[in-house]
C-alpha cells in the first residue's frame, strides 16, 4: 500500500464544501435518515443484520408474490413470504436469469400500484435490461455510497472526481457539481484532450476523493506520470471493471494516496466494497443479499469460484430476488472481516461469466491470471494489453506500448506466456496498437471471448 489516506488539505473548497453539504441535506431525495441508520447498523453484530435482511426479504417476496411472473414460481417452489423462517430459507427461491428481464421487461416484472425511475443496464452483455428504481431504493443506495465514501476519508460535500460507466449530460453534471463534483463519462477519457483536461484539473486542485472505472483512472494516472507530475489527493476508488496490480501501482504512485477497491452492477448499486483497515471487501448487507453459488445453486465452499446472485431488498418495484448478475467471484475464506463490522466479507471477483479464455485442457483462464503472467505496468514496453480468443480458439494480443527498446522482445514474451497459458491451435499473433477499444461503459475488456461455451 502506498502512504496514508488522509484526505488533502481543502484550502480553496470551503465555501463550496459548506453549500454542498447544505444542499445535501435540504434535498428531498438525499438520504439523512438512511445515512444515520447506515453508520450505526455497520457496527450491529452479525446476526442483527441478519434479522434486518429477513424481515426485508419477507417484505420483498411479498410484493413479488403480487407479480404474475414471480407468483407463478414461487407456487411451483412452493414458498411464500411467510415460510422465510431463517435467512437460509432464500436458498429455496429460484433464480432470476438476465434473460428473464430481458423477456419480461419493466412491465412484466412490476409490481402492481409501484413506480419509480426507469433505469437500464448499458448492454455490454447483450441487450440491455431495463428495470425501475423507487425512490426508497435510491435513497439506500446514495446513503450507502456516502457510507462507503466517508470510510474513505471523503465527506459529504468535500470535493470529488468521478469518471462514470454512465453517461453524464448537463443535468447529470450540473447535480454533480453542486455537490461539488466533477463528473465525466468514462469512453470520453479515450479522447487526449479530455484526459489531459483532467490531468491537469486534479494537479491544479487535487479532490478528496478520485472515483472511476479502473482503466480509465490508470490512463489519468499514467497522464500525470508522463508529465512528471505527482498529486496528493485524499484517495482513490476503483470500480467498473477489474483493480488489476498495474492500475492500482501507478494509482497509487500519480494520486499519492491509498486506492480502494468497490464493485457495483448497474441493476443493484455497490455490491461490495474495500474495508479501511482490512482490506477485505464489505457488502453493505442493509440493502443486498449476495451469494456465491455453484451451477446447481448451492453455496460454492471458501476458495471456490461461483456465479454472483444479488437479492435487491429495497426495490419493491422490480424484485430482483436471487439475480444471477453474470459475474464470477471467489468465495471468501472467512465470512466476517477482522475490523469488527458486523457487514460481512464478499471475497473477491474474478470477472464477467464470458471473460475467461478457454485452455485446450478446459481451464478457464481469468484477466488476472493473464495480467499476473504478462505483468504490463510503469516498468517495461507493455502499458496495458487485451487478448482477444476467437471461435476457433485462436488468440490475438492487442498491446499498448510506450516507446523502449525491448518492445519486440516484449511482444515475442507475450506470445510465449499466451501460448503456454492456453495452448492454442496456431501460435499467438500479438499486434502493437495505439489504443484498446473501450466498451459502451468505458470499460478495457482484458480477456474477449469469443468461444460460445460457458461451462
Ligand atoms: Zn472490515
Amino acid at each position: 500500500m502506498g502512504t496514508s489516506g488522509m484526505p488533502a488539505p481543502a484550502a480553496s473548497g470551503s465555501w463550496r464544501e459548506s453549500t454542498a453539504r447544505l444542499l445535501w441535506h435540504a434535498h428531498p431525495a438525499r438520504p439523512g435518515p438512511e445515512y444515520a441508520f447506515l453508520r450505526e447498523s455497520e457496527w450491529w453484530p452479525h446476526e442483527r443484520l441478519v434479522d434486518l435482511q429477513l424481515a426485508a426479504l419477507r417484505q420483498l417476496v411479498g410484493a413479488a408474490d403480487r407479480v404474475p411472473f414471480h407468483h407463478e414460481r414461487f407456487a411451483a417452489a412452493r414458498i411464500r413470504a411467510d415460510d422465510l423462517r431463517t435467512i437460509d430459507d432464500l436458498a429455496r427461491l429460484p433464480i432470476l436469469e438476465r434473460d428473464d428481464l430481458v423477456r419480461l421487461g419493466v412491465e412484466g416484472m412490476r409490481t402492481p400500484g409501484s413506480w419509480g425511475l426507469r433505469a437500464r443496464s448499458s448492454g455490454s452483455l447483450g441487450k440491455p435490461v431495463e428495470f425501475l428504481w423507487p425512490l426508497s431504493q435510491m435513497r439506500w443506495l446514495d446513503a450507502g455510497e456516502a457510507r462507503a465514501r466517508s470510510w474513505f476519508g471523503s465527506g459529504i460535500g468535500e470535493r470529488r472526481v468521478e469518471v462514470r460507466c454512465r453517461p453524464v449530460g448537463p443535468a447529470q453534471a450540473i447535480s454533480a457539481a453542486i455537490l461539488n463534483t466533477s463528473a465525466l463519462h468514462a469512453p470520453s477519457v479515450a479522447d487526449p484532450a479530455v484526459l489531459h483536461r483532467l490531468a491537469r484539473s486534479i494537479e491544479r486542485r487535487p479532490p478528496s476523493m478520485v472515483w472511476g472505472v479502473s482503466n480509465t483512472l490508470y490512463a489519468v494516472a499514467l497522464a500525470l506520470l508522463d508529465h512528471g507530475t505527482r498529486v496528493r489527493v485524499g484517495s482513490c476508488v476503483s470500480g467498473g471493471n477489474h483493480l488489476h496490480p498495474h492500475y492500482r501501482h501507478a494509482m497509487e504512485e500519480a494520486f499519492g494516496c491509498r486506492v480502494f477497491e468497490r464493485y457495483a452492477t448497474m441493476e443493484t448499486g455497490v455490491v461490495a466494497h474495500e474495508c479501511p483497515e482490512a482490506g477485505s471487501l464489505h457488502v453493505p448487507a442493509e440493502g443486498l443479499i449476495v451469494e456465491i453459488v455453484a451451477p446447481d445453486g448451492t453455496p460454492v465452499a471458501a476458495g471456490e469460484t461461483g456465479d454472483v446472485l444479488v437479492t435487491a431488498l429495497r426495490n419493491r418495484a422490480t424484485p430482483l430476488i436471487r439475480y444471477r448478475v453474470g459475474d464470477r467471484a471467489i468465495a471468501p475464506p472467512r465470512p466476517q472481516c477482522a475490523c469488527g463490522r458486523g457487514l460481512p466479507v464478499f471475497g473477491a471477483v474474478a470477472g464477467r461469466s464470458n471473460d475467461f479464455l478457454r485452455a485446450s485442457t478446459g481451464a478457464r483462464i481469468g484477466p488476472r491470471q493473464v495480467v499476473d503472467a504478462v505483468r504490463p505496468g510503469l516498468d517495461g514496453s507493455v502499458v496495458d494489453i487485451q487478448v482477444v480468443q476467437d471461435s476457433q480458439s485462436r488468440l490475438l494480443a492487442r498491446v499498448v506500448q510506450r516507446a523502449s527498446p525491448r518492445q519486440e522482445a516484449d511482444r515475442a514474451r507475450i506470445a510465449a506466456i499466451l501460448h503456454d497459458l492456453v495452448r492454442p491451435p496456431v501460435p499467438p499473433r500479438v499486434e502493437r496498437v495505439e489504443r484498446i477499444d473501450l466498451t459502451p461503459g468505458g470499460k478495457l475488456r482484458t480477456i474477449v471471448s469469443q468461444m460460445a461455451d460457458r461451462a
